[in-house]
Parts: C-alpha cells; sequence; structure tokens
C-alpha cells in the first residue's frame, strides 16, 4: 500500500460586520485572532480521502453539503469521501444558507451569514486543497495516544433529585452557585493520532469534548478560542513541517462551566494552556507503527424531526416583529431542517479507520454518551470521535436526555428515536475485524 498525505489551511476569517452565531450576538467588531480550516487529503486509499476541521459555530444542511462538494471536487473525489467537521466557536459564523434565505425575506433581521463571503471560502478551500496536492508527502506508518486534559470541561446539566434537569452550568458568573458541584459525566481524555512518513511526522489530529467558550457572543471579538490557541502553541513548539488540527468531539452537553467565569477574561489563556499541556503529554506517547490498512466508511442516516414542530407555527415566530432576534432568526435553522428532512436528504456519518484507529465523523452536537458509548463497546479499537459535521439537526440528545429536559432537549429538532439511529450508525462504522 502506498499511501500519500496533502495537508491544507486557509482562512475563513468573517470580514468585519459579518453575523456570528447566527446572528443573534454582535457581528464581527474586531479579530483577537484568525480563524482556520485546516486539514489533510489522504491519497492511496481508493478515492481520495478528505478531512478538514472549520473554525466555526456549525456548517447546515445544504451548505455542508457545498462544502463537501467542493472540497471533493478540488481533491479529485466524491463528497460521499469528505468530512467537514467545525469546531464550534461561538464568535464565528453558523452557517445555514437555507436559514438565510428564509431570514432575508423578513427584511428587518440580521442575516445568518453573507453568501458571497461564504463561496469565498469554497473558492479559497478549492484553491488550498488542489495546491496541497502538489506537495504530498508519502506516510507509512500511525500513531495514537490519549492524555487526560485537567480542569477543562464539565457536564453542564445539572440535575436536580427528580432526575430532571434543574440548572444549566453556565460559562458566565451566574454560573458561580453551581461551580462546586462534580463534574458530571464527562470524558476527560484528548486523543491524539499521528500519521508519519517514517519518523517524521506529517500530521497531527486532537479530539477533545468540550464546548469551547472561555468567553464569547458579547463585543463581535472574533477567536478560534482556546482551543485555536492551543493547537497554534503546539504548532510553534512541534516539527515545522508537521501540520496539526483540532476536533471537538461530541461536546453538545459539555462546556467549561465548572472551571470558568467567563467574566474573568485570563481564563482563556489558562484553558489554553490546560488543553496544550494534553496534546504535549498524548503526543509524547505517540509510538508510530507501520500502516497495514486503511479503510474509509459511510452510513446515511435520517433522524425523523420532532413531532410537535409545525412548519406553519415556525414560519408564523419567524414573522412575528414582536419576537427577539434570537427567537426568530433560531426557528430559520429549525425550518430549514423540516424542509430538508422532506426533501429526505440524509446525513452522512463517516470513518477513518486506519489499523486499529478508528475516527469518527458526526454531525451536529452529539451528547458525550454517544462517544463513551462508542468506546466502550469497542475497548480494543482506538476511537476518536468528531462532532459538528452537518449542523443541520443541531443538538443530539440521548433518550434519556429527553426525559430529562433542560436547554439542549428543548431546542433539539431530532425526536428521541435519534438515540436508537445515531448509537446504532456508531455501532455499525466500528464493529469490524481487526486489521490483519
Ligand atoms: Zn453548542
Amino acid at each position: 500500500m502506498s499511501l500519500s498525505l496533502a495537508t491544507f489551511q486557509f482562512d475563513v476569517t468573517p470580514p468585519l460586520g459579518h453575523s456570528l452565531c447566527g446572528g443573534w450576538i454582535p457581528s464581527v467588531k474586531a479579530v483577537d485572532d484568525p480563524l482556520e480550516a485546516i486539514g489533510f487529503v489522504l491519497l492511496g486509499a481508493g478515492k481520495p480521502i478528505v478531512v478538514c476541521a472549520v473554525d466555526w459555530t456549525g456548517i447546515c444542511n445544504g451548505s455542508h453539503l457545498a462544502w463537501r462538494q467542493s472540497l471533493a471536487e478540488a481533491a479529485g473525489t466524491t463528497p460521499d469521501r469528505v468530512a467537514v467537521q467545525c469546531v464550534h466557536q461561538h464568535d464565528a459564523p453558523f452557517v445555514c444558507l437555507d436559514a438565510d434565505r428564509i431570514i432575508r425575506e423578513q427584511g428587518d433581521l440580521p442575516p445568518n451569514s453573507d453568501p458571497v463571503f461564504f463561496s469565498l471560502c469554497l473558492d479559497r478551500g478549492r484553491a488550498a486543497v488542489k495546491e496541497s496536492l502538489k506537495r504530498s508527502r508519502r506516510i507509512t506508518h500511525v500513531a495514537s495516544a490519549q492524555a487526560q486534559v485537567e480542569e477543562v470541561t464539565s457536564n453542564r446539566r445539572i440535575l436536580g433529585d427528580d432526575g430532571k434537569v434543574l440548572k444549566n452550568r453556565s460559562v458566565a458568573p451566574s454560573g458561580e452557585d453551581v461551580r462546586h458541584l462534580p463534574a458530571g459525566v464527562i470524558d476527560p481524555w484528548l486523543k491524539a493520532v499521528a500519521f508519519y512518513n517514517g519518523k517524521t511526522k506529517v500530521a497531527a489530529c486532537y479530539y477533545y469534548a468540550t464546548h469551547p467558550i472561555s468567553y464569547c457572543c458579547k463585543a463581535g471579538r472574533v477567536s478560534a478560542e482556546f482551543v485555536g490557541l492551543a493547537r497554534q502553541l503546539k504548532e510553534q513548539h512541534d516539527d515545522p513541517d508537521c501540520k496539526h488540527i483540532y476536533f471537538t468531539g461530541c461536546a453538545g452537553n459539555q462546556n467549561t462551566g465548572k472551571y470558568n467565569n467567563s467574566d474573568v477574561k485570563e481564563n482563556r489563556q489558562l484553558l489554553t494552556q490546560r488543553v496544550y499541556e494534553a496534546m504535549e503529554a498524548a503526543s509524547a506517547e505517540l509510538k508510530p507503527e507501520p500502516i497495514r490498512g486503511v479503510e474509509w466508511q459511510t452510513l446515511d442516516i435520517l433522524p425523523p424531526p420532532r413531532a410537535d414542530l409545525s412548519a406553519e407555527a415556525i414560519q408564523r415566530q419567524i414573522s412575528d416583529k414582536a419576537k427577539s432576534v434570537v427567537l426568530r432568526n433560531r426557528p430559520a435553522f429549525t425550518l430549514s431542517w423540516l424542509e430538508r428532512i422532506k426533501r429526505k436528504m440524509p446525513i452522512t456519518l463517516s470513518a477513518l479507520h486506519v489499523n486499529n484507529i478508528s475516527l469518527l465523523n458526526l454531525p451536529g452536537e452529539p451528547f458525550v454518551e454517544y462517544q463513551l458509548a462508542g468506546q466502550a463497546l469497542f475497548p480494543d479499537r482506538f476511537v476518536a470521535m468528531a462532532g459538528y459535521g452537518d449542523g443541520g439537526p443541531w443538538y443530539l440528545p440521548t433518550a434519556e436526555a429527553y426525559t430529562q429536559g433542560g436547554y439542549e432537549v428543548s431546542v433539539a429538532f431530532c425526536d428521541p428515536r435519534v438515540d436508537g439511529i445515531l448509537s446504532n450508525g456508531i455501532q455499525q462504522l466500528l464493529d469490524r475485524r481487526p486489521v490483519a
């Protein structure tokens, strides 16, 4: 097997005035640090495979497909062999051009995003991928390792004695009264997977599950947040020819609330350091082994929407000028999801298997239980999961979480059957014979 890897990176920082997080928080006023799309093209295992992490809040429905089609075209492959996963920073674009069309019809709402900027990003992506192919490097070895991240993530759903969500553990100062409570169900491990040419590291991917928010959403200051800054720090301290890519895992119910107060701006630096230290610790454990097998696998799912969602009622809410921007722009995402389901446009789950390492690409905001369950079911495999692929369905709670209520469940677009569908999909992607 002769494999090679081409790494690429391009700027996706929105221009001044561009909407952030779907348009209901202040738009871009300044850039604290740029947003990047970083990825690789893997060549030599059938048609090219493309995996890309984007420093945006989300990319949904038709817009997500457009990204994948665009990178696929540049790499000479098909969109089903392309995974585009957002890192989910919030002072960042949250793009759904379907929602944008619905919102612009209103005339008085801030747009979801700018289609011109969006297509500019796709152009940059195509150019970056094509350019990268000219300097692809042979890869022969792979390695995986993990390290615990200390005091960064916590479960944001605080349950009461009745088993229902009592409070959302916020990163804001108002979360102070629950900060002393245990972290709850989390995955403390940061996972690292690296590809090598002999002993030379060519690309390193990191996976960790938390909402990447130290402070945000108040001043229109764009940032790749502490995870992006940790990635940069790693880049500065590692082999200069190695590309570092950070993926946010199943973080739908994970945030920094226990360890962070969004009024303390210095916390961004503190959280950066903690993630960076775990990147260093995991990297120190990487032991390259010859690549024996590579496989790309996909599975399409079409989870049913919540039964109580009515397109007519949602459209009325969007048109209700007495309502706040968030209560009008957000339902435009919901309506786009319902229309997409009506078109039967599926969500594609994908997995890159290299030896006994499985890197899964999942949609929306899956709860951390999905990655914990997948890892527990297949203890012989090294399983890392990236969430925030196709953002169409928003939160993906577990069936149990639906019975507990809480914010995420209240704005989830799928009905509770999504748990069985997604869990089964993850299991199908992981249930495989060991590579000889
Ligand atoms: Zn989120």
